[in-house]
């Protein structure tokens, strides 16, 4: 019989689950406790679950927690970088981003940015995740069990969680949304749905699918053009959903929920950064109110990129805080992110992709030796 993985499993499928052994549903609650509030990492921490019962378990149900593989953190801002082995042996990251020191309440807050896919189909060029291609969507459990072990790595407390690191949320958008259901329960982890933020490279579908349902975590966009032909090169999806299609679909969220969307918004040295691209910011900002975090460009030269990705640079600093200033005087909200964690490849997808240099180079030297990890080498290539 196959073990039940209990990790990602709402109180009501757990509910069911003890019931299916024979056990009193008042069990579930105090699984529920142990998997989502106090981080248990084995049946034998549940002590005030009876050892008999305990023993059902180990034979009916596993905890599949991710396993710790690597941990960076930069000796420039702090930032922590993780690489995560999943049960079946596949890669994902999760990171850690101190708050800019000029942010409101710097001290307490600490963010994590989670993975939702193994990779990612998106293909965004400027990405070294896109280079990966996509391998599987990330289950809620394999989602919330980020934050707890990225919890057990630190002493202070994670407060905000933002969805926008490996794979794009909206492909995965049953998963995502149970993760932030147990999440912000008030038996669990409980970060308060406020501070949680859900990025989409720009799925209009999905973004007026929020607003319907009323979820009540905000909502970022990898906005990066405003110009149809150029967000194209950049990022393929814009040719199923246009930028027309993302702004109305926008404004539709803005007017049904009151919130204001995110715009993020890497430079690129005369790419986007023109005095156009300004005006275009601004006439959207009229339409839609809005906050724009700039971000400054990490090189993905380690991925060798071709053709058009291989002409994208940085906007040198002083541009970035000229574009900041045009748009800060028509009053939006705007905030230059740092680079966070250049010194551990902390960029969407470099550790992992670097990792894959790593194996396919340890696999070359290790063929008479055969000591290559096969788990590690499936999860990246
Ligand atoms: S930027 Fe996000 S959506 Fe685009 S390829 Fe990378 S992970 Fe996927």
């Amino acid at each position: 019989m196959s073990k039940v993985n209990l990790k990602g499993l709402s109180l009501s499928e757990l509910q069911t689950f003890v019931e299916s052994l024979g056990e009193k549903r008042y069990r579930a609650a105090q699984l529920f406790s142990w998997l989502y509030a106090k981080s248990a990492q084995s049946f034998d921490e549940m002590t005030d679950i009876s050892k008999e019962f305990r023993e059902i378990l180990k034979h009916s149900a596993a905890l599949d927690n991710l396993e710790l593989v690597t941990k960076k953190t930069s000796a420039q801002d702090g930032t922590t970088k993780f690489l995560f082995q999943l049960a079946d042996g596949l890669m994902i990251e999760s990171v850690l981003i101190p708050p800019e020191k000029t942010s409101p309440n710097a001290e307490k807050r600490l963010t994590l940015c989670l993975s939702t896919q193994v990779g990612c189909p998106l293909d965004c060029k400027f990405c070294a995740t896109g280079t990966m291609g996509f391998l599987r969507n990330l289950t809620a459990g394999e989602i919330i069990d980020q934050v707890i072990q990225a919890q057990r790595q630190n002493e202070k407390r994670i407060t905000n969680l933002v969805y926008m690191g490996m794979g794009e949320p909206m492909l995965n958008y049953d998963e995502v949304m149970k993760s932030i259901d147990l999440i912000t329960d008030e038996s669990s982890i409980l970060i308060g749905a406020k501070h949680i933020t859900v990025s989409t490279a720009g799925y209009a579908d999905h973004i007026r699918r929020m607003a319907d349902e009323d979820r009540k975590a905000k909502l970022a966009l990898s906005l990066h053009s405003l110009d149809n032909e150029k967000r194209t090169q950049l990022m393929p999806i814009t040719k199923k959903f246009s930028v027309d299609e993302l702004i109305d679909a926008l404004e539709y969220y803005y007017r049904k929920t009151k919130r204001r969307p995110t715009f993020e918004y890497i430079l690129f040295d005369g790419f986007n950064d023109t005095e156009d691209d300004i005006r275009k910011f601004i006439k959207l900002s009229k339409r839609i109110p809005c906050k724009v975090n700039i971000i400054p460009f990490h090189s993905i030269e380690f991925t060798h990129p071709l053709g058009f990705a291989a002409g994208l640079h940085p906007t040198p600093r002083a541009r970035m805080e000229t574009f900041a200033d045009a748009l800060r005087k028509a009053d939006i909200t705007v905030m230059i992110r740092n680079s966070s964690g250049e010194d551990i490849e902390a960029a969407c997808g470099q550790l992992a992709v670097q990792e894959k240099s790593l194996v396919r180079k340890q696999s070359r030297k290790s063929e008479t030796k055969n000591i290559t990890n096969p788990q590690l080498h499936s999860a990246v290539s």
